[in-house]
């Protein structure tokens, strides 16, 4: 990678070795060997465009609410997205929410029931952003991002800039087309479709949902559910049959409350994840037959760490 191109480009912006764990929800990732941060969409696209124009390698981070990043860290331009515009067009007879990819979801919901508007509730509980949530399908409580999408804007590394439609996305479970195809676009803004309702009965549904993820999911900095449901099961289900509850490896423990979540005591390494991760497949694989695929994202270099 040119550094001096970088310098050169994005003069202050550009940071050095700049540790991910303070980014990502389980608290673990090494560094980042270059780090910007956009903070609105425009500039996102311009910072991606330029990394596509110089073949510069690059990841782009949300929350980091689906990704295990190793310890060694990132050797790449790490985009943190921090653009967090919310628009709401709550009259007419389709109201919509517009938000910029790097706004909280969960902003997006709480804004949606300050105008009153439903059918985002499910996603007061779902950390990470828009665009990680566009990208993944991110769903709960029977309801999914396919659903409530109307359109999102992307740049598209060949295409240049598109407005995709919710079924452009070829959406499936926790999948897109973008996912499928991963590093050739980038979500700028998604606008979502919601109805007129009343804001107590709205709060009050974010307030239940809310209430039964504190009651089923663990606290704790933690990457969410750890690997995919297999078809007919539950990863969460088999872990726990497994007796893996409560295993340990390092500062990272398999939940005694949700079998399907790694929680973080506060001394975990990246390494204490991925082991754990091996350790969970290999049991599951040989009780049950059955191959556990991650849900999260595994990135980094793990050889020797
Ligand atoms: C405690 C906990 C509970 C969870 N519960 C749920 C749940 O109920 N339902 C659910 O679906 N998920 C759940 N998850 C997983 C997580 O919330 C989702 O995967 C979320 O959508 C990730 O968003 P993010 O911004 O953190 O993405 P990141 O982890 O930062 O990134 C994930 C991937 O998305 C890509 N990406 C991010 N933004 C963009 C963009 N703008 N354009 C293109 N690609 C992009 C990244 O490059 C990366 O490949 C949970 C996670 C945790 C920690």
């Amino acid at each position: 990678m040119d550094e001096q191109l970088l310098k050169n480009h994005f003069y202050e912006r550009l940071q050095r070795d700049v540790p991910l764990g303070r980014f990502t929800t389980s608290r673990v990732g090494g560094p980042a060997r270059f780090y910007i941060s956009a903070n609105n969409a425009p500039r996102l696209a311009e910072d991606i465009r330029f990394l596509w124009d110089h073949d510069i390698p690059f990841f782009l981070l949300g929350s980091g609410a689906n990704v295990l990043i190793s310890d060694t860290g990132l050797d790449a331009v790490v985009v943190h997205n921090q653009a967090r515009q919310i628009t709401v067009s709550p009259n007419g007879e389709r109201p919509t929410i517009t938000a910029e990819s790097g706004t909280i979801f969960a902003a997006v919901a709480r804004q949606a029931a300050e105008y009153s508007l439903t059918g985002l509730e499910w996603a007061s509980t779902v950390p990470g952003t828009v665009g990680g949530a566009v990208y993944g399908n991110a769903g709960a409580f029977g309801s999914n991002t396919q659903s409530n999408l109307v359109a999102a804007e992307i740049l598209h590394r060949e295409k240049g800039y598109l407005l995709l439609s919710s079924e452009d996305m070829a959406y499936a479970y926790r999948s897109s087309m973008l996912k499928r195809d991963p590093g050739k676009a980038v979500i700028l803004t998604a606008r979502f479709a919601v109805e007129k309702g009343d804001k107590e009965s709205i709060q009050a549904l974010m307030s239940e949902f809310g209430e039964r993820r504190r009651r089923t999911q663990p606290a704790g900095p933690s990457t969410g559910s750890t690997f995919k449901n297999p078809p007919g099961d539950f990863a969460g289900r088999l872990i726990e049959a497994a007796g893996l509850k409560g295993t340990r490896v390092g500062g990272v423990e398999v939940s005694p409350l949700h079998a399907n979540f790694f929680i973080n005591d506060g001394t975990a390494t990246a390494r204490n994840y991925y082991d754990l991760i091996q350790l969970v497949r290999n049991t599951v694989l040989e009780k049950f037959k059955v191959q556990l695929e991650t849900e999260i994202e595994i990135l980094g270099d793990w050889q020797d760490a």
